[in-house]
């Protein structure tokens, strides 16, 4: 629709009272400049994690498709405050339920995919000159209940009303200025990058920058959504996430990223015959485990058997542990060793593909640190490393000044970033 915009506002960025009123402010402001708004939410504050506690509490491993029940409510209750808000403001806002709204996903329940987005409803409040609330994070599946759409999903959900709705711009407001050369919390001299192509900003949430979710990116990039990430708290431009015409420049690396959130599983004596590993990677991928990186080797004079490695989120290493262990007998796999506590560090980079040694040099700095690589990784614009999670602050920072990715101080923020409230 014509002049129509998304704005997306994080869980910082409604977390209490005063920071509702302000996004309702926003939000109204946006409509008083003549377009029609869809705002998306998401839960406020830490209300996600408190609902997971709670589910935990009464049950080792919740039902998923009664956690997803429980944690939808979440985004709700900011949607229904925040429609309060504006009527306050003296124009009229509907909330809706990612149901209600029209969001079709697949039945896999804690990290569904959005199969479609039936926007008649939407469409028909906008057109009644309402502003629209849509609960982000979750939809409705094929088979008629609630689903969510995995941690950080409420980016996704903007995205696909922004395609759906053919809106002009996804703005994706949160408690940071934009998108940075890395997390800002890790290094409070990261530049903020003005734009980026969206093979950057794929490979850069692929490699844990959180503050936009992966399949966002890819649901952008897909359907030609233009992802505006910008400051809830100021009124300055942050990031525009653009296809790869539209930017100019490549520098050799943009940013470093970092996860803390990987778990490594060994499997030990793993028989070395055709169809082994494709029986191991097939059960993970039917139990919707994501694996990241893989290494196989043969220990010297073992004969006819292999090690495996691989690294998965943790959240997800109780589901491959069961999977694993269902099979190992069949297979004959002696053991399986989990090692939950590491972390992962990248550096991404458009420019990398035309340059030779950037890994070399990568490899030098984590060694200068004393830093322990356990694995690594590549893509044509990317360099991987999986390190022990303690190491993670560290080896961004090293990386982050080896690269000189602070820029000479004309491109810099006004001032560094500082966490809200500090
Ligand atoms: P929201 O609740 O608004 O969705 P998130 O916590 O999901 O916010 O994402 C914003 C956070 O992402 C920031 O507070 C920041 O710590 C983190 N982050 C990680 N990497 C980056 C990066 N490269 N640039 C900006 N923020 C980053
Ligand atoms: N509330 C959900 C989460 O905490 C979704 C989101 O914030 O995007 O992951
Ligand atoms: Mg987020």
């Amino acid at each position: 629709m014509p002049g129509t915009i998304v704005m997306k506002f994080g869980g910082t960025s409604v977390a209490d009272a005063e920071r509702l009123r302000n996004a309702a402010r926003r939000i109204v402001q946006k409509r008083e400049q003549g377009q029609r708004v869809v705002a998306v939410l998401s839960a406020r504050g830490k209300t996600t994690d408190e609902l997971i506690a709670m589910a935990e509490e009464v049950s080792p491993a919740p039902a998923p498709r009664e956690l997803d029940m429980l944690l939808s409510a979440g985004e709700r209750i900011s949607c229904a405050l925040c429609a309060m808000a504006i009527n306050d403001l003296g124009h009229r806002a509907i909330s809706m339920t990612g149901s209600q709204a029209g969001i079709v996903t697949d039945t896999s329940h804690t990290k569904a995919r959005i199969l479609d987005v039936r926007a008649d409803r939407i469409r028909s409040a906008l057109e009644e000159d309402s502003i629209v609330l849509v609960a982000g994070f979750q939809g409705v599946s094929t088979a008629r209940d609630v689903t969510t759409l995995g941690r950080g999903g409420s980016d996704t959900t903007a995205v696909a009303v922004a395609a759906a709705l053919e809106a002009e711009v996804c703005e994706i407001y949160t408690d940071v200025a934009g998108v940075y050369s890395a997390d800002p919390r890790i290094v409070p001299q990261a530049r903020l990058l003005p734009v980026l192509s969206f093979e950057e900003m794929l490979e850069m949430a692929a490699s844990g920058a959180g503050v936009l979710q992966l399949r966002s990116v890819e649901y952008a990039r897909n359907h030609g959504v233009r992802i505006h990430c910008r400051s809830s708290f100021e009124d300055r431009p942050g990031t525009v996430v653009v296809s790869e015409i539209e930017t100019m420049e490549h520098p050799l690396i943009t940013a470093v990223t970092h996860s803390t959130g990987e778990a490594r599983v060994t499997l030990l004596g793993v028989p070395d015959k055709p169809g082994v590993a494709a029986r191991i990677f097939g059960a993970l991928a039917d139990a919707d485990v994501n694996v990241d990186m893989i290494i196989q080797s043969e220990p010297a004079g073992e004969g006819s058997s292999a090690e495996v490695s691989f690294t998965v989120p943790r959240d997800d290493l109780r589901v491959s542990r069961q999977t694993l262990e269902g099979l190992a007998p069949e297979l004959g796999i002696s053991s399986i060793v989990t090692d939950e506590e590491m972390g992962k560090v990248s550096i991404v980079g458009a420019g990398m593909r035309s340059h030779p040694g950037v890994a070399a040099k990568v490899f030098t700095v984590l060694g200068d640190e004393e830093i322990n690589i356990e694995m690594i990784s590549t893509s044509p614009i990317k360099i991987s490393c999986v390190i022990g999670g303690e190491h993670v602050p560290r080896a961004v920072r090293a990386l982050h000044s080896a690269f000189e990715l602070s820029g000479d101080g004309t491109e810099q923020p006004e001032e560094p970033f500082r966490p809200p409230g500090q």
